[in-house]
């Protein structure tokens, strides 16, 4: 049992936008995300301290420096 085990095999790489702006990674400023959905899960929920289970979560993680920046609502894809 993970965080990750409800991860994609074929993640999608992409440029995204969140409340009509850009996604900016605030670590190296890159805009290409790696995105997962991720059951928070009973272990997950323990870890982050929120008191609801079973809930879905996109987990971004950047290409270039590997930050994880976390949604709960799933961000959209830019097509450029
Ligand atoms: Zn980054």
């Amino acid at each position: 049992m993970g965080l990750f085990d409800r991860q994609s095999k074929n993640p999608i790489i992409a440029t995204y936008r969140n409340m009509g702006k850009k996604i900016t990674c605030p670590n190296c400023g890159n805009t290409k995300f790696e995105v997962r959905d991720v059951l928070l899960n009973t272990t997950a929920m323990t870890f982050f301290g929120f008191d609801w289970a079973n809930k879905n979560a996109s987990a971004m993680i950047c290409t270039q420096c590997s930050r994880i920046e976390w949604y709960f609502n799933p961000p959209k894809i830019i097509n450029e």
